[in-house]
């Protein structure tokens, strides 16, 4: 799943990075078009041609959609790392701290720990 994931985000950066550069008039790619646009060149062309505007508008919104798609491709590769690390094996806490339990005469049930005789009644437990 999380594969899935990190592919999916690879694809939309892989996307948002070739876009821009699909040749769409004239053999100019969006990108190149999006520069000419906010050149002074550009700037003068828009104010003079209501063609050039759209064209200009086209253009950028094609860049701000491949800058989104990059963002997103990006954010899913991270989260798709994240939950790889998160569902990484733990190390697995010991219990055999806790395993050492006294124990108990078998004879008259007083605690005698480690003692191979009974302090109480002093029978010999095996
Ligand atoms: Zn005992």
């Amino acid at each position: 799943m999380r594969r899935g994931l990190v592919a999916l985000g690879v694809l939309l950066v892989i996307l948002g990075i070739l876009i821009p550069e699909i040749p769409i008039s004239g053999g100019y790619s969006i990108r190149e078009i999006d520069n000419l646009c906010k050149s002074a060149f550009g700037v003068l062309g828009r104010l003079l041609s209501p063609a050039a505007q759209r064209e200009c508008g086209k253009a950028a919104a094609v860049v701000l959609f491949s800058e989104i798609l990059i963002i997103i491709g990006v954010v899913a590769v991270v989260v798709g790392l994240l939950k790889g690390a998160k569902s990484s094996p733990k190390e697995e806490i010991s219990s055999a701290q806790t395993a050492t339990v006294g124990r108990y005469c078998k004879f008259c049930g007083a605690y005698i720990g480690d003692a191979k005789f009974c302090p109480k009644c002093g029978r010999a437990q095996e």
